[in-house]
């Protein structure tokens, strides 16, 4: 099997140092296994992504020493793909639309006989109130609407077909450092991962449902990124034995923090790579400085 792998930025910011770690890494894996490292474009947020930063990403991963196939991957160009991955789970019966607001959700998960709300990979975990709607499968997928997956209806549909198994293959590590085999049962996901969203408003997706078919599109086989999507693999691999789709190899990496320990973000300007470059620093100094 060749070693495929990608990084996928979104375009909402400069990168920081957590990204150039996770660039370099998935880049290095690659060419220590004379495979291919692809970068991937994450922008089906219209309200965030902007063409500069989009830009800003190609010239910090170029001036890092790193190369990838042309063309790139841009999820604003793949909704036709999410679409009929939406309509065939749609037709399936495994989705329902959602007219919650965020505080109904909170109000519904801290009423008092839920005891205290439980935390999921999305945030509180959905507590269902929206899943018996009227939800009208004969009827055309409604447009613009927030979908959810019925957890507990895709998993009974696909142990109906023997592939009820959710598993994966981990080689870098969880947040807890456990690695390998790593199975996910169905009572963790229909209670602490729940009926997660699957299409947003004005997106007409989510990052779940993006980040697994366009990881089966590019023929990704080892898929790199940060400890803090470990929980979230779960989910995609829900979705991609719902959709057909193979189960690449994961690798969670350790994410780069600060001197207080918290995590970068992308409003950490002083870590940003443009920064570094402007004040001389090397492609080097920034290896050594994440520890590569
Ligand atoms: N776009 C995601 C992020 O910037 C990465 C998605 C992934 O690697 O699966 O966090
Ligand atoms: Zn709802």
């Amino acid at each position: 099997m060749t070693f495929r792998t990608r990084f996928a930025p979104s375009p909402t910011g400069p990168l920081h140092l957590g990204h150039a770690y996770s660039a370099i890494l998935a880049h290095d894996m690659a060419a220590a296994e004379e495979g291919e490292f692809l970068l991937r474009i994450e922008d089906i947020d219209h309200s965030r992504s902007r063409p500069e930063w989009e830009e800003l990403i190609y010239e910090d991963l170029h001036w890092l020493g790193l190369s990838w196939p042309e063309p790139v991957m841009r999820q604003s160009e793949r909704q036709a793909a999410y679409e009929a991955a939406l309509d065939r789970l749609w037709e399936r019966d495994l989705l329902y639309v959602c007219t919650c607001r965020r505080r109904d959700i909170e109000a519904a998960a801290s009423a008092p006989q839920e005891g205290a709300p439980l935390l999921g990979p999305d945030g509180i975990v959905y507590p269902g109130t929206c899943r018996k709607s009227l939800r009208a499968a004969s009827g055309p997928r409604p447009r613009d609407a927030v979908l959810r997956l019925d957890m507990a209806a895709a998993l009974k549909a696909l142990s109906a077909n023997g592939g009820g198994k959710i598993e994966f293959c981990e080689t870098g590590s969880s947040p807890n450092g456990a690695s390998g085999l790593t199975q996910i049962s169905h009572v963790h996901l229909t209670m602490l991962v729940g009926d997660v969203v699957l299409a947003r408003r004005q997106m007409g997706t989510s990052y779940h449902l993006s980040v697994v078919l366009d990881d089966a599109e590019q023929g990704i086989t080892h898929a790199v990124r940060g400890q803090d999507l470990f929980e979230t693999t779960a989910i995609h691999v829900v979705l991609q034995r719902l959709l057909d789709l193979p189960t690449p190899i994961y690798h969670h990496h350790r994410l780069i923090r600060d001197e207080n320990g918290r995590r970068l973000a992308k409003r950490d300007d002083a870590r940003a790579i443009r920064k570094y470059r402007k004040d001389g620093v090397t492609p080097d100094d920034i290896r050594a400085m994440v520890g590569l």
